[in-house]
This record gives C-alpha cells, sequence and structure tokens, in this order.
C-alpha cells in the first residue's frame, strides 16, 4: 500500500472531494495548504493576516511561510502511517524542500495522483463551487448540489462561495498552475510515482481509480 501521496491538479480538478474520500477510506491525515490558510484567516491570525491578499488574487502565498507550515504538519506524530498532501507542493522551491524534509522525517513520498480536466470543465466547475463554512466540504450548485439548498449534509453549516472563485483570481491561478506546478510532474514522473486519472469522470470512478493507485504493492 502507497499511503504517503501527494495530489496535483489544477484549481477545480477536484482535489479536495477526492482528498476528503481518499483520508475517510485510508484513514491518513489530509494536509491541504489551501485550507490551513483559510482556517489561519478565519482565526485572525498572523499566518492568515499574510496569506489573504495573495490568495484573494490568486498568487501562491510565498514559499518560505507555506513550507514551514507544511514542515511542522507533516512531522507530527499521526503521519507517521501516512499522509494525503492536496495542493503542496506548487513550486520546484517546495518540491526540493519537501523532499529534503520529507527524507530527514524517513517519510518518503510514494505516490502522486495527478487529476486532469480541461480548462472548460475546470471554469464551470469553480464558478459554481460551494464550500460549507464550518467545515470546507466543497459542493457544486449543479454537479454535486446538497440535499438542501445552501446547507452542508455533514455538519448544517452554511455553504458560500469562495472569495476566490471568481475570473479574475481563477485566470491567474491557472496562469500560475501551468508555469509554476505542471512542470513538477516531469520531476516525480521520473521516480515513477506519478499515477494520473481523467478528473471529468464521475467523482465515484475517480476515487476508484485512485484507491488502485493506493492499494498496488
Ligand atoms: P479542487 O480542490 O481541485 O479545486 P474541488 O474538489 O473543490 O477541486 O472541486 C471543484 C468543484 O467541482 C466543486 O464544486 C466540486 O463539487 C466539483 N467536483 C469535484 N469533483 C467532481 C466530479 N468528479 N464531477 C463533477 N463535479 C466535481
Ligand atoms: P484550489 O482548490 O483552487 O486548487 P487551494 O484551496 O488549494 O485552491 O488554494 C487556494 C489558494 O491558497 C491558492 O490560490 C494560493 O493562493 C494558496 N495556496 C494553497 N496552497 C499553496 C501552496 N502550496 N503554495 C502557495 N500558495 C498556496
Ligand atoms: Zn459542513
Amino acid at each position: 500500500m502507497k499511503s504517503n501521496i501527494i495530489l496535483m491538479g489544477p484549481p477545480g480538478a477536484g482535489k479536495g472531494t477526492l482528498a476528503k474520500r481518499l483520508v475517510a477510506k485510508y484513514h491518513i491525515p489530509h494536509i491541504s495548504t489551501g485550507d490551513m490558510f483559510r482556517e489561519a484567516i478565519k482565526a485572525g491570525t498572523e499566518l492568515g493576516q499574510l496569506a489573504k491578499d495573495y490568495m484573494a488574487r490568486g498568487d501562491l502565498v510565498p514559499d518560505n511561510v507555506t513550507i514551514g507550515i507544511v514542515e511542522a504538519r507533516l512531522a507530527q506524530d499521526d503521519c507517521s502511517h501516512g499522509y494525503l498532501l492536496d495542493g503542496f507542493p506548487r513550486t520546484l522551491a517546495q518540491a526540493e524542500a519537501l523532499e529534503k524534509l520529507t527524507a530527514k522525517l524517513n517519510r518518503p513520498v510514494n505516490l502522486v495522483i495527478n487529476l486532469t480536466a480541461d480548462e472548460a470543465i475546470l471554469v464551470k466547475r469553480i464558478s459554481g463551487r460551494r464550500v460549507c463554512k464550518n467545515c470546507g466540504t466543497p459542493y457544486h450548485v449543479v454537479n454535486v448540489p446538497p440535499k438542501v439548498e445552501g446547507i452542508c449534509d455533514h455538519c448544517g453549516g452554511p455553504l458560500m462561495q469562495r472569495p476566490d472563485d471568481n475570473e479574475a483570481s481563477l485566470k491567474t491561478r491557472l496562469a500560475h498552475y501551468y508555469s509554476d506546478t505542471k512542470p513538477l510532474l516531469s520531476f516525480y514522473e521520473a521516480k515513477g510515482y506519478v499515477t494520473s486519472i481523467d478528473g471529468m469522470q464521475p467523482a465515484d470512478a475517480v476515487l476508484a481509480l485512485a484507491g488502485q493507485a493506493v492499494e498496488v504493492k
């Protein structure tokens, strides 16, 4: 079983949706840098203050800050039997730092799941995305509606639109994805770690294929 996992893919590919289901199935911690920044903003911490404007514009939060929070999180005891990194690394500097720190911790990455989707689909997904204000579960107004409009199925929290899910920010996020993040795939492909999955399939099919990649010996 491969349980030190990186989940990669452009904004809207379905990383958060798949991550929630994989961590529930395999009982490993979900480490989403985007969620960590959003929680820091909600809590009004210094980290949140720092990340807020970058996120609103769709720019990347500086590497030293992002690497620092992942380093602290991966060192925690609950990551000793696996972890799922969602949205990290996004730059070469982050990937290099991750190599060093996972070697030091003896928790090396052994699987990269790469979710793909056409840009037209990404735009539709991002514009229709709603997230639970309490627990962060993603929904979609057409594809994944909640049972009761505006209310989270899991925790009853209110659904909201992310402030960065607008056209201008998405354009910037896609540009960062193509220039900074997508090139990292070749780094992991050279190591034989990458399983690519068509993220335009129904979420159940995506989960089944990801599960096969995790369970392979
Ligand atoms: P990411 O974390 O990669 O940005 P999300 O998991 O938040 O992506 O998904 C983006 C949007 O697309 C959400 O509104 C989500 O409900 C929807 N979505 C995710 N996976 C699928 C899927 N396989 N089919 C249809 N819609 C999906
Ligand atoms: P998406 O679901 O659209 O892929 P995320 O929730 O992963 O977006 O990230 C939201 C925002 O948080 C990013 O646009 C960026 O500003 C910031 N962020 C998240 N992860 C990173 C990272 N690894 N490096 C730099 N910035 C990040
Ligand atoms: Zn909720």
